[in-house]
């Protein structure tokens, strides 16, 4: 309520609540963030190291986080859109972008069209299990020769009686070691053009399916990634996942929901940095004053304090659409579009503030830096998502 004396002065430590978030929505993110500092924070550098041990999703099991938005009846939550929202903000108090990452994908990605599109018995057997946490999934979108061309991917599911046979490859594919099942994307009929290609749900431990090698990258080192061959794997025709030929819509669906959870990743990274940094300028001095009291740094504050929140609002707003029912395709583009590339702005901004400690590893802003870099490839690069926005209206 407003009143004479609270107008007096502009009020900087107002609570931040946006309008899309409840009282359960707070409680929801005070519990994560317990679990998250408490469990997760104080392993960051070890898991750098090893990538982080499969138990995490047992833990987040247990504790109802991998299924906040799924019905009760699966052993989900029962919540809303905004609780995935949530989700994502808080991991990023984990330190560790290939830890929030590899949940992610686990939450976000690939179970998402085991609810919407699977049948009731694939989820028993897939989506019950990955929400206790006991069964742990990875997406198959990207192969060696295509990855923003989704329609150029090769991997071929081809009929055989009752079975499906697969053959091909996918690559850069996160949990792609640890994971109990995977979401394939396959062609089934390469003469059908977007109705050509078709989901399926495979176990991991079919013979045929071969995780190849660990693959080296610059960040996200907690995580890991693989690259996977497909040799003659045989499926029983229950394994098809959503409508034979349909999985090309059906993946362009799920890639909504992994995008917007990025951006809304992006915005909170990009935050935490930020007020690691802020504090860090009010304790580094340099000619007798405190480094923050430059206008020069003070002007890059307000810069990267202005774009983290144009980021917030576009999240939230584009979140509302889709929690209420909207596809809204051009927006989230433009919402992946802009955290991505803010978030890598403010990061390097911090970095850059930081001085030579910047670059050391004891800060963490140096490995902020790195994986942060990963949002402008991974879920559709900025060009893809220029692309997207810019054929939105008819070019
Ligand atoms: C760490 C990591 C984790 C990942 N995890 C997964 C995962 O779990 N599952 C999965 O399926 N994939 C995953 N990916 C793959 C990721 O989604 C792809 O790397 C991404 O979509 C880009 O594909 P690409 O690497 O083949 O690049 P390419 O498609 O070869 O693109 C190369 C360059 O060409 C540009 N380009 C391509 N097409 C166009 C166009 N039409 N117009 C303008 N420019 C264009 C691109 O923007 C890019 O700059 C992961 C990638 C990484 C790095």
């Amino acid at each position: 309520m407003a009143t004479a004396d609270a107008m007096l002065k502009p009020d900087h430590a107002a609570r931040r609540k946006h309008f899309i978030f409840t009282e359960e929505h707070e409680q929801l993110r005070e519990s994560i963030r317990s679990f998250v500092t408490k469990e997760l924070a104080p392993h960051a550098e070890e898991w750098e190291e090893t990538t982080f041990p499969d138990s995490v999703f047992r833990r987040m099991g247990e504790l109802g986080f991998l299924g906040l938005s799924y019905p009760e009846e699966y052993g989900g939550e029962g919540g809303d859109y905004y609780c995935n929202l949530v989700l994502a903000e808080e991991m990023t108090n984990c330190n560790s972008g290939g830890l929030a990452m590899g949940v992610a994908v686990h939450t976000d990605m690939a179970s998402p069209p085991v609810f919407l599109f699977g049948s009731e018995e694939q989820k028993q057997q897939y989506l019950v299990p990955a929400i206790r946490g006991e069964k742990i999934a990875c997406l198959g979108i990207t192969e060696p020769d295509a990855g923003s061309d989704v329609a150029g991917i090769k991997t071929r599911a081809v009929r055989d009686g009752d079975e499906w046979i697969i053959n091909g490859s996918k690559t850069y594919i996160t949990n792609g070691h640890r994971a109990d099942f995977i979401v394939l994307v396959t062609k089934t009929d390469p003469d059908a053009g977007y109705d050509g290609f078709t989901l399926f749900l495979v176990d991991m431990d079919s013979p045929g399916v071969i995780r190849e090698k660990k693959l080296e990258k610059l960040g996200m080192h907690s995580s890991d990634t693989a690259l996977l061959a497909f040799q003659d794997v045989r499926v029983p025709h229950e394994a098809m996942l959503g409508q034979e030929g349909k999985g090309f819509y059906h993946i362009m669906w799920e890639l909504q929901g992994e995008r917007l959870i990025g951006a809304a990743g992006c915005v909170a990274g990009a935050q935490k940095c930020f007020d690691r940094t802020l504090q860090y300028a009010t304790e580094r001095t340099a000619f007798g004053r405190q480094i923050g009291k430059f206008q020069a740094i003070r002007h890059k504050f307000a810069d990267m304090a202005t774009k983290i929140e144009a980021g917030r609002q576009m999240v939230y707003t584009t979140a509302w659409r889709f929690q209420n029912g909207e596809y809204p395709v051009r927006e989230i583009s433009m919402a992946k579009l802009y955290t991505a590339r803010m978030a890598c702005e403010v990061t390097d901004e911090c970095l850059q503030i930081h001085g030579g400690a910047g670059y050391m590893k004891e800060y963490g802003i140096e490995r902020a830096w790195r994986d942060m870099r990963l949002n402008r490839i991974g879920a559709g690069t900025d060009e893809v998502m220029l692309d997207v926005i810019g054929r939105s209206y008819g070019l």
